[in-house]
């Protein structure tokens, strides 16, 4: 097979540059700007709340369970009549997720039960160290809306942990304002 001459391979080289020089830069301007991710995009997680504020975690484990890179830690805890943070028996009193080892793979999101559990759009978790890549509830529970109260707080009069599930509950009831006014004292 002939040889190619010596002085081709520099020549290709330099037209790779040479067609390069004439498209369109794409230059990304952020933070400046940011591009919108794609809805499905997997950023950081979010624990969810029922429609009065109390949250949906029952303190299960099972998305730690099923977290390939053991990046989740849970700790659950008994409900009781004063102090009250979910429907149920059990609440996540400790949660953590490590974002030094989240692959952001959503195997958890698909463990949890109850949907307490899902994934927000959220990419901007950069840091300058590694216990603030460590987010706890008070970073990772979703934020109080309209018609929510910050538990701990009783269940909405006259129902059960089914009718949680059932979505019959859709707003806090004002008992349910007193009694929290009353815990906080
Ligand atoms: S997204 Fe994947 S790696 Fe990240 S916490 Fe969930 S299961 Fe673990
Ligand atoms: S987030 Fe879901 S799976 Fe994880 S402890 Fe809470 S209820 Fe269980």
């Amino acid at each position: 097979m002939p040889k190619t001459p010596r002085f081709i391979e520099p020549l290709a080289g330099f037209g790779v540059t040479f067609s390069t020089m004439f498209k369109k830069p794409i230059t990304e301007r952020y933070p400046e700007e940011k591009v919108p991710t794609s809805p499905q995009y997997h950023g950081r997680h979010q624990l969810n709340r029922h429609p009065d504020g109390l949250e949906k975690c029952i303190g299960c484990e099972l998305c730690a369970w099923a977290c390939p890179a053991d990046a989740i830690y849970v700790e659950g805890a008994d409900n009781t009549e004063a102090e009250r943070y979910s429907p149920g028996e059990r609440y996540g009193r400790v949660y953590q997720i490590n974002y030094l080892r989240c692959i952001g793979c959503g195997l958890c999101i698909e463990a949890c039960p109850t949907r307490a559990l899902t994934m927000t759009n959220d990419y901007e978790m950069a840091d300058d160290n590694r216990a603030d890549l460590i987010y706890e509830k008070d970073r990772l529970l979703a934020p109080l809306n309209d018609g929510m109260i910050a538990p701990p707080h009783p269940m909405y009069p006259g129902t059960t942990e089914d009718d949680y599930y059932r979505g019959s509950v859709t707003e806090a009831s004002p008992q349910q304002g007193d009694a929290s006014r009353e815990e906080s004292r």
